[in-house]
This record gives C-alpha cells, sequence and structure tokens, in this order.
C-alpha cells in the first residue's frame, strides 16, 4: 500500500476550510449527504438513459451509522461510486477549474481568504473539521472491485484494495475532539432535518436508541434505524405529479400558517441556469409585513439543500410576504450572505422571479377577479412601495394595484379607468390627502378640488392611503397618459377651456385686498377654474410636496423641511366672492379673506395653526348675519 501525496493546492485548502469553517463545523454532514445524493442522480440517471446500466440494481438510500463508543459515523450511499482514479482524482487532486479559480485567488490576508470561500464548494474536505482520519470505501456501479481510500487529511492519502457487497461509497469518520459532539443521534437528526430534509432520498439513521425495559424496570440500548428526513422534495417533481393538497401541505410546513395560501407559482427553470422556484400567497398579510425586521418567506436551497431562509436579497422587499422556495443547481453550496449580494447567479434569479410572480399575478388579476381582490384586500399596498422602489418593473406594478374612484364603488385598475375616459380627455386624475385624520376617503370625496371634475363628468382616482402622495408624486405617466394630482396649481389642459381671462382684470382688486391680508401665509391668490360650490381652495406648486405631505414627513422626524406655502383659490362665480367685491376695503372683508383659507385649509385635512382667531371670525359673521 503506498502512500500518496496531495497536490499542494489540497493541503492548501484543506487549512483553509478547517480554519474558515470552523464556526459552523455541523456543516460538514450537509456536504457529505449532499455528495451522495449527487452520486444516487447520477446512478439514477445511467440507469434510465445507458443500457449498459439498466440492467443494474439500483435501491437508492443514504445511510448513516454512529457508533458512539468507538466514535465513528459512516455515511453510505449507493449511488454511482468510484473507481481507484476516480478516487485518486477526486479526492486527492483538485480537478475542478472553479476550486483552481479560487485558489488562483487566495491573497495572505486569512479574513478575504475565508470570505472567498463561500463562492466555491468545500465539499468532501469539511469531514476533516471533525475527523482525524477519514476512510473512503468505494465500488463503482458496473464493476466488481472495490478500493479503500485513506487519509488524516495532513499530507496525502494511501489507497488499497477493499470489498464492498453493492457499487456505491461509504465514508468512514473517526472523530475527532470537534466532531465528539457529533456522536450523538438526537444531534445528527437535528442537522438532517434542518439541512437535508427534502434531499430526495430516504435518509436512515442507525444508532443506539435507550428504551425502557418494563421487565427488568429498566432503560437499554438498543440498535435502531429510521428515516430521519422527509425525503420529499416536492417543489422538483413536475406540476402534473402534484396535487393541490401537496403544495397546501408543503406551504404550511414551510410558512408555519394554518391558513390555505391564495394561490402559488411553480417555476422550472432549464437552460443557462438551471432552478426551480415555488411561491405561494398568503391569504392574510403576514403580522410583520410593516415591521422594517420582517421575517424572510423565501427559503434559498442549493440542490435540494437548505442554505438559509434569513436572505433579503433573494426577492425586493415590498414582496416580503410571499413564501416560498427558490433551488438552485448553480450557486455553491456554502455560498455567503456577502457573496449573495452581489452574486450574478442569484440576481438571474431574482429578476426572473420577480417577473413571474408579478405576470402571475396579472393572470389572476384577469382570470380570477374576486380572488384577486382577496389578494388586494391584503396586499395592495406593498405593491405600491414597489412602484416607488423598483422602477424596471413599474408598468406591472401600475397595472396590478387597484384604485378608490369617483366613478366606480368599490376598487379599479388604471387600465379600467382608462377605458371609461372621454376621448377628448388627456390626462388620469387622482387625489391625494387626508393622512392621519381618521376618514380620509370621506374628506378626499368632499374636496372642493373635485367640484369641477364632477361637473365635466371626469374620473378621478382617491389614494386615500397614507403614503399615496409619496408614491405616486414620482409617477407622471401611466403608459402614454399623464397622471395627474388635482391639488397641483399648473391648471391641466382638460380643464382650460373653463378659464376665462378677462374676470382676473375684474377681480383684481380683491385679489390684491386678500394678498394684502394673508400676507406671507399664501404664496399666491388667484382666480379659480376648478371650483363650482365653493368659495375657495388651495393647492400647491407642481414640483412641492403639498402641505398634507409636509405634515406628514414632519410626523415623520424629518425637521428641515422647507415650509412651502399654498396658492389660495377663489371661485368668481360664488356669491361670498361676489358680495366682497363689491366692498373690497370694508373691515368684514378682512375677517372673510382669513375665513375663505381656513376653510380651504380644512377641506383639505390640514390643521388650523390659530383656530382661536378662526371661531372668533365665524362668531362675529354669525353675529352679523343673524
Ligand atoms: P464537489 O462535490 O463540489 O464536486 P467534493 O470535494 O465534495 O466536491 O467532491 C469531489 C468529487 O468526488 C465529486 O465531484 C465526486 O465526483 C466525487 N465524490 C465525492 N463524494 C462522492 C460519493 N459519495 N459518491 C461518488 N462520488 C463522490
Amino acid at each position: 500500500m503506498a502512500k500518496q501525496e496531495f497536490q499542494t493546492e489540497v493541503s492548501q485548502l484543506l487549512q483553509l476550510i478547517i480554519h474558515s469553517l470552523y464556526s459552523h463545523p455541523e456543516i460538514f454532514l450537509r456536504e457529505l449527504i449532499s455528495n451522495s445524493s449527487d452520486a444516487l442522480d447520477k446512478l439514477r440517471h445511467l440507469t434510465l438513459v445507458d443500457e449498459a446500466y439498466k440492467s443494474l440494481p439500483f435501491e437508492p438510500r443514504i445511510d448513516l451509522e454512529l457508533d458512539e463508543d468507538k466514535k465513528t459515523l459512516t455515511i453510505a450511499d449507493t449511488g454511482i461510486g468510484m473507481s481507484e482514479e476516480d478516487l485518486i482524482a477526486n479526492l486527492g487532486t483538485i480537478a475542478r477549474s472553479g476550486t483552481k479559480n479560487f485558489l488562483a485567488q487566495l491573497t495572505t490576508d486569512a479574513k478575504k481568504d475565508s470570505n472567498l470561500i463561500g463562492q466555491f464548494g468545500v465539499g468532501f474536505y469539511s469531514a476533516f473539521m471533525v475527523a482525524d482520519s477519514v476512510e473512503v470505501i468505494s465500488r463503482k456501479a458496473g464493476e466488481e472491485q472495490a478500493w479503500k481510500w485513506t487519509s488524516d487529511g495532513k499530507t496525502g492519502f494511501e489507497i488499497e484494495k477493499a470489498e464492498r457487497d453493492v457499487a456505491g461509497t461509504t465514508i468512514l469518520l473517526h472523530l475527532n475532539e470537534e466532531g465528539a459532539q457529533y456522536a450523538n443521534g438526537w444531534r445528527l437528526q437535528e442537522i438532517v432535518k434542518k439541512y437535508s430534509n427534502h434531499i430526495a432520498f430516504p435518509i436512515f439513521l442507525t444508532h443506539d436508541k435507550s428504551e425502557w425495559n418494563e421487565e427488568e424496570k429498566k432503560s437499554e440500548k438498543k440498535s435502531t434505524t429510521e428515516q430521519v428526513n422527509a425525503a420529499s422534495a416536492l417543489w422538483r417533481r413536475s406540476k402534473s405529479e402534484l396535487k393541490d393538497e401537496d403544495y397546501k401541505e408543503l406551504y404550511k410546513s414551510i410558512s408555519g400558517d394554518w391558513e390555505d395560501p391564495l394561490f402559488w407559482f411553480h417555476t422550472k427553470a432549464e437552460g443557462s441556469l438551471d432552478y426551480t422556484t415555488l411561491f405561494f400567497i398568503p391569504a392574510k398579510a403576514p403580522i410583520d409585513l410593516y415591521q422594517a425586521d420582517y421575517k424572510v418567506g423565501v427559503k434559498l436551497y442549493v440542490k435540494r439543500v437548505f442554505i438559509m431562509d434569513d436572505a433579503k436579497e433573494l426577492l425586493p422587499s415590498y414582496l416580503r410576504f410571499v413564501r416560498g422556495i427558490i433551488d438552485s443547481e448553480d450557486l455553491p453550496l456554502n455560498v455567503s450572505r456577502e457573496i449573495l449580494q452581489q452574486n450574478r447567479v442569484l440576481t438571474s434569479i431574482r429578476t426572473a422571479s420577480v417577473k413571474k410572480i408579478l405576470s402571475e399575478l396579472k393572470n389572476i388579476a384577469a382570470n380570477e377577479p374576486a380572488k384577486y381582490l382577496e389578494f388586494i384586500g391584503q396586499f395592495n399596498r406593498p405593491l405600491k412601495e414597489g412602484i416607488h422602489g423598483d422602477y424596471a418593473n413599474r408598468e406591472a406594478l401600475l397595472d396590478l394595484v387597484r384604485f378608490k374612484s369617483t366613478k366606480v364603488e368599490g376598487l379599479t385598475s388604471l387600465a379600467d379607468a382608462k377605458s371609461r375616459m372621454k376621448t377628448e380627455q388627456k390626462s388620469l386624475y387622482y387625489i391625494t390627502g387626508g393622512a392621519g385624520t381618521g376618514n380620509a376617503e370621506s374628506m378626499l370625496r368632499s374636496s372642493p378640488l373635485l367640484e369641477i371634475y364632477k361637473k365635466k363628468d371626469i374620473e378621478v382616482l382617491i389614494l386615500d392611503d397614507e403614503f399615496d402622495e409619496l408614491i405616486f408624486a414620482g409617477v407622471d405617466k401611466y403608459g402614454d397618459l399623464d397622471f395627474k394630482a388635482v391639488s397641483k396649481t399648473a391648471t391641466s389642459e382638460d380643464l382650460k377651456d373653463e378659464a376665462e381671462p378677462d374676470q382676473a382684470e375684474a377681480l383684481k382688486p380683491l385679489l390684491d385686498k386678500l394678498k394684502a391680508t394673508l400676507g406671507d401665509r399664501v404664496k399666491d391668490v388667484r382666480v379659480s377654474v376648478r371650483l363650482a360650490d365653493s368659495p375657495s381652495c388651495i393647492v400647491s406648486d407642481e414640483e412641492e410636496p403639498s402641505l398634507q405631505m409636509q405634515q406628514m414627513m414632519r410626523a415623520m422626524g424629518q425637521t428641515n423641511m422647507p415650509a412651502s406655502k399654498p396658492t389660495l383659490e377663489i371661485n368668481p362665480d360664488h356669491a361670498i366672492v361676489k358680495k366682497l367685491l363689491a366692498r373690497p376695503e370694508d373691515a368684514v372683508a378682512e375677517d372673510a379673506a382669513w375665513l375663505l383659507l381656513d376653510q380651504a385649509l380644512l377641506m383639505e385635512g390640514v390643521p388650523l395653526k390659530d383656530p382661536a382667531s378662526f371661531v372668533q371670525r365665524l362668531n362675529r359673521m354669525m353675529a352679523l348675519s343673524i
């Protein structure tokens, strides 16, 4: 039996693995089980496609056997196995170009190096974190001779002939001090459930289990063998094999929800990247939906091996209500969080997943409108966040969100609002505000700003959600249509014909008087074309946040907001305005000026700075008229 030396790179890699992964030695089991699963996959494939293998027996299983006294653990599979040359090439040299690449990038900075390792597989060598000697007994499928490879993981390995009943590989670990903690059946079960529960093949654990002996009145150890994984990577099966019940069960097991999901999207991608995604939409919004430290609902798997369930980079945060699984064939098993953030594979999966989720939602909206409304009832708001944050998918998201409207009961889509527009209409309109008033919707519906739209029979969308203004201030188009707030100073094209320029001339003395009275509380006072029944309203500049928005941002702690002033508009046809025009110098006119401003502010849900003065003025006016 000749001793062979490791390729220098192998020794280097071994040292590095042991040092960089010392804080998670348990992953050795995940890596070895994953290798066994790959070996089983390979043999299964051959028995399906290759004549020479078709007649070979194939009973796929992975067996863990623990001997607590001897402190040994074996991991055995009935997979493809390795010949003598395979053992030398796979376990004694580093043939994979990825790993060579990795070693070429190594620096002398230990910290940087341990970060680097996350980009590559750790694999078999992680066994040396927990064992001071490893034996690999393997027989290649289709061959009679088995071989034994032995190493202490330091300098080299030895190879000799061995015996094995069936094809496959057995890895025998002589656990070291660090590994002693794994000489425990419960611990092993726990690790298998955590990382390898969905490996497609059954994993059995044989260990000594304490059992109570009733006759002898004492507990005694008995060797037992039991299956420890669920062996059900449901998402890897084809859709046609799966029943609704299967999906619902899986959803409940991964989400902890006891209600059925609303719907699910199952996708298998093959091509430049191979991966499977299975996403679920819960029936109810998760309770932490609006918390910054929300719990991530999508788990990352690599080749059916569980990797992590707290990676916020798997989906954009506005889709944080989505539950499910991303299972990639192309990522390394020990991919780290730092690496996920800039990983090309993950970026492509994420981009495609978002597109998929949004397009499936669109289908549901079209084909199952009632169900879609259930979804909107829970998740309209996160979708709106996406409009703000995900520019690339803005069009799709604009089509998915739903709005209240002056024209329909319930909710409408922008597409439907567009289809109701009059042919000559140039823009889609919306009104925002009322945040924090507790009755934003009814406040907006009775806003003076809507009067002209009612008169002209133009639909206005009611955006009464707290953050609507913040979000939609950044959206000025829906397709080729302008998307406009009715509270902005610039008069929209659709209202242009209402302007009566000569009236401004006639009203000038009154406008001047109002400006002089209100001073720097207003930016300007002008004649309105939007009012029908109310005497006045306030509007803000195109570029400026509205008063309500300023209020909200201050409430959120933004104290350095420039305080912009509203523009007061008055209705030239209103009786109050006409009467005021007749007596602009009157003392009553001063009270009237303030009342015109204050009532317009109140109608928009802006609290008055000086309610006492407002009430005094109102009372003086009442005294005059009663
Ligand atoms: P990786 O699995 O990332 O390729 P490893 O270092 O874990 O890297 O394994 C190296 C190679 O050894 C594998 O690619 C495979 O060819 C072979 N191998 C490892 N474990 C087994 C096994 N249980 N059965 C058959 N081949 C194996």
